[in-house]
């Protein structure tokens, strides 16, 4: 049966949502047409993540070793390679995170398998792959199709597809040799830097109010965050709301903010800008509130209230405060 071998990505202890999302879409994809999925571990000790991943995978390959415990790209190269050459998977895919990117064109260089990058969707209609990717910003999605070949690469955005843990499978776990690198002397890892602290994640959040231009100016936001309060809801913003420095630049949904996709989205005074909703539109449930009936948001929104934020809020925040 032909394979789809899914890297997984983990940091500092914690495996990332993106190895989630992929393992997700891998899932779709294996069902539809018939293929298995493989997990593909590389690290000090699987043992913390083998649970979660043998609940989504048909099989887990394993690469313990203490100097994969950390990314590199030398090591981390020089072993996939090895594993791709060996298992001739279908597909291989990766996060288009900074590992993903760092790896997927070195891979493909290395082994001649045709890369498709930050893939927003991955179809087979017959024997080759189809990609979506954003274009222009995300106003328009571009139909990829790939030349008939029998191996591919890929990598997915992250926030593209949801996190599945739907899955109830039981997947072997094999263990392969760690490979010598001895004679890889160009990186070394030397630790992480931590960011500045950002506030919140609000690519974390399971509800985010967001508010846009129209909240009119930086003391109207506490009725935002009131509302926020009341329903247990994170404070995101538009471009203009980070641009003034009204909210840090960490809140900011967008193309050049952050991809959200959290359960629901609730848009105050937005107008819908593409580059606002290539950054939210694949949210659980989108709500918004605009007084101008012809806001693009609505398009994206399964509910619309087209009214003035300031007269619907104050009545929301109570009845949410009462319940
Ligand atoms: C390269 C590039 C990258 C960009 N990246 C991003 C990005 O990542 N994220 C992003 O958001 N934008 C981004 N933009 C900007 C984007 O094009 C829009 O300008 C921006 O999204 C508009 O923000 P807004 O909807 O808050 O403001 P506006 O477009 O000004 O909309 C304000 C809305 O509020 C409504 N409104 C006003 N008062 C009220 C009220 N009292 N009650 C209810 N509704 C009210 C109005 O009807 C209007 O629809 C980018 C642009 C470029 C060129």
């Amino acid at each position: 049966m032909k394979e789809i071998l899914v890297i997984a990505e983990h940091r500092q202890g914690e495996l990332r949502d993106i190895t989630m999302e992929i393992l997700g879409l891998a899932n779709q994809l294996a069902q539809a047409h018939g293929l298995s999925v493989t997990g593909v571990f590389l690290g000090a000790d699987a043992s913390p993540f083998s649970q979660t991943l043998a609940r989504t995978c048909d099989r887990i390959l394993v690469v313990e070793d203490p100097g994969l415990d950390n990314y590199n790209a030398d090591p981390y190269l020089l072993v996939l390679a090895q594993i791709i050459s060996q298992q001739q998977p279908y597909l291989t895919l990766l996060g288009h995170t900074a590992m993903g990117m760092d790896l997927a064109p070195a891979l493909s260089a290395r082994l001649a398998i045709p890369l498709v990058t930050d893939c927003v969707g991955l179809a087979f209609p017959r024997d080759c792959l189809e990609a979506s990717r954003q274009v222009y910003g995300g106003k328009v999605n571009a139909l990829l199709r790939m030349k008939p070949s029998s191996q591919y690469l890929a990598t997915i955005r992250p926030g593209s597809f949801s996190v599945d843990l739907a899955q109830d499978k039981t997947a072997t776990v094999e263990k392969l040799p760690s490979p010598s690198w001895e004679g890889l002397k160009g990186r070394r890892f030397l630790g992480y830097l931590e960011p500045e602290v950002e506030d919140v994640d609000i690519s974390e959040a399971d509800i985010l109010v967001s508010i846009g231009r129209g909240i009119g100016k930086p003391e109207n936001i506490p009725v935002a965050e009131a509302f926020a309060e009341a329903i247990g809801a994170t404070l995101s913003c538009s471009r203009p709301v980070a641009d003034k420095g009204w909210l840090p630049k960490s809140r900011q949904v967008g193309t050049s903010g952050k991809t959200v996709r959290p359960k629901v989205y609730i848009a105050l005074g937005i107008s819908g800008a593409f580059q606002h909703q290539a950054g939210m539109k694949n949210s659980g449930t989108i709500i918004a509130v605009n007084k101008d009936p012809k806001a693009p948001i609505f398009k994206v929104a399964h509910y619309g209230i087209v009214a003035d934020l300031f007269q619907v809020l104050p009545m929301l925040t109570e009845k949410f405060k009462k319940s």
